[in-house]
């Protein structure tokens, strides 16, 4: 978010306008390891390549625009949170950042376990193999038929978010025969965003069932959150695993997490005192910061798993509590890195004095999530090293929609032309997920490559497929 002036030498260099960048990096053919996953490299040649492969060849084979996700990190990303836990805890990946029926695979195989939050991704999860015990499911507003469908399956625990859905799950769970596990998810009185977080009294959103009651009080006190164990404690059909707290997105600083860990261990010592029972179960939520640019500076698996263990033994500790097995979501931590989106460059328009205008052949219904949350981005040019000097860019997309920017501020070699492809890293988590038809866009493919080997694991939508909808 720094603003600096750049040295000497970029184009548009008298007038600096007004954007979140600082200056060229001292080689624009560098690739910083924090934004591009693991087996990306610029090759002797000069274009970059991943798991072995030329970024032309990608283009050539898949099309562009196109998701290359590397299944090497990917699962290594997998090792590293498996790991780091360890035996203790589990790792439930949240498949709202990205799923398909790979990556349910992938997590299976490297020993994950599986959020989910509405229908089509149970159905993903269940026909990709996961096992049912091993799905969480999530969400404010769940449909009886979901809920029945998670029922039926034998999910291993649904995330209760409202009083409505205490009766439904349990009537659900009576009627076909069955005892479900279940959590309550807390709000703590803490949002979690980056590089701060915010006490909030007051619990202004959708997700969860305050800890505090009415008043200003944050603490474990006479809240919704009390009132739903009560109520979850009383049903037979119900099975009271545990509390679940998720704080916010993007977070570098642990500091959230200490308050919410805290909180939540406050209602486990009510509960053990007003109900006589010691929940076994303690979910701190995701929302672990990645580096979208060079500037962000995430912590690793095994330093977060450290903060995290150490907070909630302190805090039962000191409660008299046995330490509860604990679990996380991490979405975009393990996905987001993963993957970089590839577009070729289409038009470019040099604005005298303020930037270079470079569309590429997606955007906003590849990557909404500039125009969302504002969010930041990296870029480079793939398909070949450059020595012209830095252009000051923003890379926009072909949608009508002035808004549509991809990357806001970036700077690419002057001798930037069409036909050049762009890879824009740390893609892998919210873009293809929330990608639209906008404009009748059709969807990228996701392609995952691993040791030399491409190939697609969602394919790219074709006009047929948008046509088959449109049956009026
Ligand atoms: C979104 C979400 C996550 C994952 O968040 P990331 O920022 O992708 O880590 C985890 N748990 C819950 C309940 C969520 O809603």
């Amino acid at each position: 978010m720094s603003r600096s002036a750049h040295p000497a030498g970029p184009r548009h260099a008298d007038v600096l306008p007004e954007g979140h960048y600082t200056a060229p990096p001292a080689d624009l053919n560098s690739l910083d390891p924090r934004v591009w996953a693991q087996t990306v490299e610029r090759t002797p040649e000069g274009a970059v390549a991943v798991g072995g492969l030329d970024v032309r060849r990608l283009a050539e084979e898949f099309g562009t625009p196109a998701y290359v996700m590397d299944e090497t990190d990917f699962r290594a990303r997998c090792r590293a949170w498996r790991d780091a836990f360890g035996s203790d805890a589990d790792v439930y990946y949240a498949g709202k950042a990205f799923l398909s029926r790979a990556v349910v695979r992938w997590l299976h195989e490297e020993g994950l376990n599986l959020d989910v939050c509405s229908g089509g991704e149970l159905a993903t999860a269940l026909d990709a193999g996961m096992p049912a015990e091993r799905i969480a499911l999530h969400g404010n507003n769940k449909s009886d038929e979901e809920i029945e469908r998670a029922v039926e399956a034998g999910v291993g625990r649904i995330v209760l978010d409202s009083f409505q859905e205490i009766a439904r799950v349990a009537h659900t769970a009576a009627r076909l025969g069955r005892r479900q596990p279940v959590q309550i998810r807390v709000t703590v009185g803490v949002e979690a965003h980056t590089h701060e977080f915010i006490a909030t009294a007051h619990e202004d959103q959708k997700f969860g069932l305050a800890l505090a009651g009415g008043g200003s009080s944050s603490e474990a006190g006479e809240g919704p959150a009390a009132e739903a164990v009560r109520r979850v404690l009383m049903l037979d059909s119900l099975e009271l695993t545990g509390i679940h707290s998720h704080i916010g997105s993007q977070i570098f600083d642990m500091a959230g997490f200490e308050v919410s860990a805290r909180r939540v261990v406050g209602l486990l010592t009510r509960i053990r005192d007003e109900h006589g029972v010691e929940l076994p179960e303690i979910d701190l939520g995701g929302g672990l910061g990645i580096a979208y640019t060079p500037e962000d500076d995430p912590r690793e698996p095994h330093e977060i798993a450290k903060a995290l263990g150490d907070i909630v033994t302190r805090e039962c500790e000191a409660a008299g509590l046995a330490v509860p097995r604990l679990s996380v979501e991490p979405g975009r931590a393990i996905a987001g890195p993963t993957a970089f989106t590839l577009y070729e460059v289409g038009t470019l328009k040099e604005l005298e004095g303020l930037r270079t205008y470079v569309s590429v052949d997606g955007g906003m219904s590849d990557n909404i999530r500039t125009a969302l949350y504002d969010a930041e981005y990296s870029v480079s040019l793939v398909s070949r090293a450059s020595a012209a000097e830095p252009m000051l860019s923003r890379v926009v997309g072909k949608h009508c929609e002035s808004g549509d920017i991809v990357v806001r501020d970036a700077f690419l070699p002057a001798d930037l032309a069409p036909g050049d492809l762009l890879a824009v890293p740390a893609t892998g988590a919210y873009c293809r997920s929330m990608a639209s038809n906008y404009n009748h866009a059709l969807r990228p493919p996701v392609v995952a490559v691993r040791d030399g080997q491409a190939r697609t694991i969602v394919r790219r939508e074709t006009e047929e497929d948008l046509l088959r909808l449109d049956v009026g």
